[in-house]
C-alpha cells in the first residue's frame, strides 16, 4: 500500500504540474464522475491545488468541486506530456486530467468521488485526519500532543496501532510504523500508558525526518509511480535500506538478534520488531 509520503510525493507532483492551470479535457471510466462532469464541465477550471491527506489525494478546482481519489493497494496517478505514451493499459485508465502542458492520468484508483467543500466536510468515508506529518505547519511538539491526548483517551491501545491511526497523526503506513518505533527503542506492543513523553518525542521526530527524507524530488516531472525506494537506514544498497521492516529471522542491523514479526491490531497488520533493541 502506498504510504503518506509516496501520496505526498504524487501530489507535489501534481500540484508543480496542474496547479494554476486550466483544465482543457476531463476524461473518465467512472460513470458517477461521468454524470458530475456532464452536469458541471471540468474542463475550463482551474486546478486550485492538489494535496495529500494521509493516504487520499485531493484536487481542488475552481467553483468548489474537488476530486477525492484513494489508492488504496493498486492504484497511480501518472504525470505524462500530450501525447506521450501511458505505462499502463487504456482500460485501467479511471480518470485523465489535461492541461495544456500535461495529461494527469489515474489508473486503477478503487475510489475516486467529487465532492464539493461541504460535502467533504461531511463525508465518513474520507476521514477527518490528524495533522499531515509532511505538512509545513507540522511540529514535533504537536505530534506528542496528539499521541498524548489520544493515550490519554485509549491508555490500553498500542503504540504500533495508534502510529497507524491516520486520525492521530496523517500519513504513517505500515513500512514506517515499525521503523520508527525501532529507531525509538520502543516496543511496537507496548500499551499508550506505558510510553514516556520522551518516547514519544523520538517517535515523532523520526517519523518526521524519515517522511521527508524519502520525499525526494525526482525528475520534478516525469511519471509518479508508487514503487518509491524507501530508506531509513542511510544504507545505499537497497537491501540494506530499512531496519526492521520485512526482516523477520533475519539479523538485527543494530545488536544482531532475530528480527521478530507478529500481526497486530484488528487489521492484522505485520509489525516488525527487535526484541533486544525494543525489550
Ligand atoms: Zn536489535
Amino acid at each position: 500500500m502506498p504510504e503518506g509520503d509516496t501520496i505526498y510525493r504524487a501530489a507535489r507532483a501534481m500540484q508543480r504540474a496542474l496547479g494554476g492551470k486550466i483544465v482543457t479535457g476531463f476524461e473518465t471510466g467512472l460513470a458517477l464522475l461521468a454524470r458530475v462532469n456532464d452536469d458541471a464541465a471540468l474542463a475550463g477550471r482551474m486546478v486550485e491545488r492538489v494535496e495529500s491527506r494521509g493516504k487520499w489525494l485531493l484536487i481542488y478546482f475552481s467553483g468548489d468541486l474537488i476530486l477525492v481519489t484513494h489508492m488504496l493497494m493498486s492504484g497511480s496517478w501518472h504525470l505524462y506530456r500530450p501525447g506521450e505514451r501511458w505505462q499502463m493499459g487504456r482500460s485501467r485508465m479511471r480518470v485523465v486530467i489535461r492541461t495544456a502542458e500535461w495529461e494527469a492520468v489515474a489508473f486503477n484508483v478503487p475510489i475516486a468521488e467529487f465532492h464539493t467543500a461541504r460535502s467533504l466536510e461531511r463525508s465518513s468515508q474520507v476521514p477527518k485526519l490528524g495533522p499531515d506529518i509532511l505538512s509545513a505547519e507540522f511540529t514535533v511538539e504537536g505530534g506528542v500532543e496528539r499521541l498524548a491526548a489520544y493515550g490519554a483517551e485509549h491508555p490500553d491501545a498500542e503504540i504500533a496501532v495508534v502510529l497507524l491511526n491516520q486520525r492521530v497523526l496523517a500519513g504513517l503506513g505500515n513500512v514506517y510504523k515499525s521503523e520508527v518505533a525501532f529507531a525509538a527503542g520502543v516496543n511496537p506492543f507496548r500499551a499508550m500508558r506505558t510510553i514516556t513523553p520522551g518516547e514519544m518525542e523520538k517517535m515523532v521526530d523520526f517519523a518526521q525526518r524519515y517522511m521527508r527524507e524519502n520525499v525526494v524530488d525526482g525528475a520534478g516531472d516525469g511519471i509518479v509511480t508508487y514503487s518509491g525506494n524507501r530508506r531509513t537506514t542511510h544504507a545505499m544498497d537497497r537491501e540494506e535500506r530499512l531496519w526492521v521492516y520485512r526482516r523477520q529471522g533475519e539479523e538485527c542491523r543494530r545488536c544482531g538478534a532475530t528480527v521478530m514479526m507478529r500481526k497486530q491490531g484488528v487489521q492484522a497488520r505485520s509489525t516488525y520488531w527487535c526484541p533486544e533493541c525494543q525489550p
